[in-house]
């Protein structure tokens, strides 16, 4: 599938409805969500690969992967009306996407690639470092993520802890709409990166 083509499916999917600002629900754009997905597809970590999209939210990256060509999806999600949302997504985009609530510190399974924009850890400090650690624990091949620059320091550190390669560190364009009443100007771009680990050899 072409990008634009990509990006239009991933547009038409249905947002969050009513963002809960503690879990950090905020959506990838769909640009930056398409621009993940077709590195790990470059890097042959999606096409008859499993992969798990952790903190799933709407399900938008474990859509695109499906779409990509990836064997089989899961969906991890602790909120249930996102919940509601992914699968009403899966079923919209007619792609096969196991959606399971629960929290990501409970999941145990392992998978070819993690695809993931957990919750950049600006509510809650380090709210991302459970994801991290369930992605280095499941992922055989890759983890494809997003992440606050802020946070580079600590996700390097987490890589080297855990004997993973950092393939790609690199800055995304971000700009969301102002979603949540403390974002006051219209449109807010924040510092995000895409990064791409290889396999914990010690998770
Ligand atoms: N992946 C989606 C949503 C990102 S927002 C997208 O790219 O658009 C982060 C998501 O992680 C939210 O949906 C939030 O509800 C979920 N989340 C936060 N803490 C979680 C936890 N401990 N376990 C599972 N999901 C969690």
């Amino acid at each position: 599938m072409k990008n634009a083509a990509l990006i239009r499916r991933l547009s038409g999917l249905e947002t969050f409805d009513r963002p809960d600002p503690k879990l950090e629900q905020v959506a990838t754009p769909p640009e930056a969500a398409a621009e993940l997905l077709n590195l790990a597809l470059q890097r042959g970590d999606l096409e008859g690969r499993s992969v798990a999209d952790l903190g799933a939210g709407t399900g938008l990256l474990g859509i695109g992967a499906k779409l990509l060509g990836a064997r089989e999806v899961v969906a991890i999600e602790v909120d249930p009306d996102a919940v509601e949302v992914a699968r009403r997504n899966a079923t919209k985009a007619k792609v096969d996407l196991r959606v399971e609530k629960m929290d990501v510190e409970r999941f145990a399974e392992k998978v070819d690639t993690v695809v993931m924009n957990p919750p950049f850890g600006a509510q809650r400090r380090h709210a991302d470092l459970p994801f991290w650690d369930a992605a280095l624990r499941s992922a055989q091949r890759g983890t494809y993520a997003f992440a606050l620059a802020d946070s580079r320091t600590f996700i390097a550190r987490r890589a080297v802890e855990r004997a993973a390669s950092i393939a790609e560190n690199r800055p995304v364009r971000w700009v969301l709409p102002a979603s949540f009443p403390h974002h006051t100007k219209p449109q807010v771009p924040i510092p995000v990166d895409l990064w791409v680990l290889g396999a914990a050899k010690n998770p």
